[in-house]
């Protein structure tokens, strides 16, 4: 049955393809139709793997008894009760009868159903009893694959991903050549989630509610990641609709990819920096593609992710000197670790925080593990040696803040000079601007700093008090809000004032209804995602200074969201995202 879905569009372009639908459960796992003949193996390979997980957990048991006494192997015993939770066993069964679907979904979704329950129960001794069911759940599941599960890295054939939600680290792994678009139900346009979608190109639409569970795997499907809309069983109009659209679409890219050599300036001569966000060194390949003149922010924490070790000094200063070697003479702004938020390191031993985006992130989590800064400085360093790498620090919330960054960059500094290791010692050392309190005391950093990025992500969701990834709250999520506007204004004449550069790498540069805007309010640089630096070039040749100063100023007198969307509408022709 044709239906059609809804959801925020964050990487552009059409797939028409099949579709691969995920459990939603911490791993990946893929749903299955399973054909009527194959049920009773189907069950028999589940009754095997609860067995099996069983027998191991039996012999667990008695190993902990033997060793360390009677007590602490009351845990499993717990675990084998939950073992035999109906919700995890008949009901597992009759579902997989009934619905003709895969053991290993039908379970990981019972587990995440078990889980969320466990969570929501006020007994703190009873909701960490979560982990216990996750812990069973993920025995069971590799039980039931032999340990050989799929990724989205090893996916045979061309695919469109549906899960209810992807981590930052799913998306990195995906195999671009198979996975053709991928639709959540939850997240935000500037979860990382969204933001890989943009940089690997791949189709993407966000915040789709609850389409994952209505589609089965196999499913023809279409993504239109320009609207956000998602057709399932797609008809004969739809197909012949999408397909010149997918045509028009690869038209102008190719007028698009023309810009590439042609200089970011205004038609009155302004030059403006146009640069690009990267989260791996490969991408660096794709700021020259796109007509890049350098990256405005490299984000280093995807080398964490996807591991269950950290990497080695070694291995970083390789990621950061390829990146560096590869673009120069153009500039790398290396930004130093953002682990935290929705970059989670379960093996840093740090223990899940209620109000991640609001904890121990970015520069707070390097401050308080020293020897995890100073590994990646030391690597940063050494990878400056042809004098094109700039650091920045992220989530700064204050002066004192970043006195104590510096001074453990000073340290690793001396001690590299002790051993005689060469390194840029006139490397610039800039802030990302993206807490209020930041902000607000822009004119105390600037005379520290030698330059700003505007982290427009987190600026507009510490400051509206948004969170960036909740799809329920996207439509509250504005760059446009008057407070944003202003506090762009303020920070960028705070830097000017000391003789300071002030670039943006949050979305809002990506975003071509806003580029007039931000030049007219002072801005030096924008980095933005590869894929949107010919959009971002097209506009700024098709736009004066002067036409620019004066939306800045109009918009500043404007007292209203709602103004200056209607503003902004006008400005744009009806073509701004954000103004409806
Ligand atoms: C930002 O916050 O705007 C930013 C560029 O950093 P990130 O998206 O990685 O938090
Ligand atoms: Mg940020």
């Amino acid at each position: 049955m044709r239906k059609i879905f809804k959801g925020i569009p964050v990487s552009s372009g059409i797939v028409v393809g099949k579709a691969l639908v995920l459990a939603d459960q911490e791993d990946l796992v893929i749903k299955k139709n399973i054909p009527e003949d194959a049920l009773e193996s189907e069950l028999k390979r589940f009754q095997t793997a609860l067995e099996k997980t069983k027998k191991e957990i039996k012999e667990m048991q008695g190993k902990v008894q033997k060793e360390v006494g009677g007590k602490h192997s009351s845990i499993f015993e717990a675990h084998l009760m939950i073992l035999s939770d109906p919700m995890l066993t008949t009901a597992v069964e009759k579902h997989i009868k009934t619905e003709k679907l895969n053991a290993d979904y039908v379970f990981a979704n019972a587990v995440s159903k078990l889980v969320g329950s466990f969570e929501k129960i006020e007994d703190d001794y009873l909701r960490e009893r979560a982990n216990d069911v996750k812990d069973i759940g993920k025995r069971v599941i590799k039980n039931l694959t032999g340990g050989m599960r799929e990724t989205l890295a090893d996916l045979k054939e061309e695919v469109v991903v549906f899960a209810r939600d992807l981590s930052p680290s799913d998306t990195v792994t995906m195999k671009r050549e198979k996975v053709k678009g991928f639709c959540t139900d939850l997240g935000g346009k500037t979860s990382h989630t969204a933001i890989i979608a943009r940089a690997l190109e791949i189709p993407a639409i966000v915040g789709a509610q609850s389409v994952s569970l209505h589609i089965k795997d196999g499913e023809p499907v279409i993504i239109d990641g320009l609207l956000g809309v998602v057709i399932v069983n797609p008809n004969e109009e739809d197909l012949k609709h999408y397909k010149g659209k997918q045509e028009e679409f690869l038209k102008q890219k190719m007028l698009l990819s023309k810009l590439k050599d042609l200089p970011a300036e205004t038609l009155d001569g302004y030059k403006v920096e146009l640069n690009a966000n990267i989260e791996i060194e490969e991408e660096a390949k794709f700021v020259l593609k796109h007509g890049g003149t350098g990256v405005g922010l490299f984000r280093t924490e995807f080398l964490f992710l996807n591991r269950r070790d950290l990497p080695t000094e070694d291995e970083q200063y390789s990621s950061y000197f390829k990146a560096a070697e590869y673009l120069y003479p153009y500039p790398v702004i290396i930004r130093t670790l953002d682990l935290g938020g929705d970059k989670f390191l379960s093996h840093l031993g740090l223990g899940k925080e209620e109000n991640p985006f609001l904890g121990l992130r970015a520069i707070r989590l390097c401050l308080a593990k020293p020897e995890l800064f100073k590994t990646q400085l030391r690597a940063i360093l050494r990878a400056s040696e042809l004098k094109n790498i700039k650091i920045m620090f992220p989530m700064i919330s204050g002066v004192e803040e970043f006195y104590k960054a510096r001074q453990i960059l000073e340290e690793v500094k001396t001690e590299l000079k002790k051993k005689k290791q060469g390194f840029d010692d006139d490397m610039d050392l800039g802030i990302m601007i993206e807490i209020p309190s930041a902000s607000l005391t822009a004119d105390i950093l600037a005379k520290e700093v030698d330059f700003f990025s505007i982290g427009s992500n987190d600026l507009i969701q510490y400051t509206l008090a948004i969170d960036r990834v909740n799809s329920n709250m996207a439509h509250m999520y504005n760059p446009l809000h008057p407070s944003i506007i202003r506090q762009l204004k303020r920070v960028i004449d705070a830097a000017h004032k000391e003789g300071k550069w002030v670039g943006m790498c949050g979305e809002m540069a990506s975003d071509t209804s806003f580029s007039a805007l931000l030049i007219g309010l002072g801005i030096d640089e924008l980095s933005t995602a590869p894929v949107a630096i010919p959009e971002v070039k097209k506009v700024l040749r098709a736009t004066t200074m002067a036409e620019a100063k004066k939306i800045a100023l109009d918009v500043l007198r404007l007292d209203t969201l709602d103004e200056v969307k209607t503003y902004m509408n006008a400005v744009n022709k009806g073509s701004c995202k954000y103004c409806k």
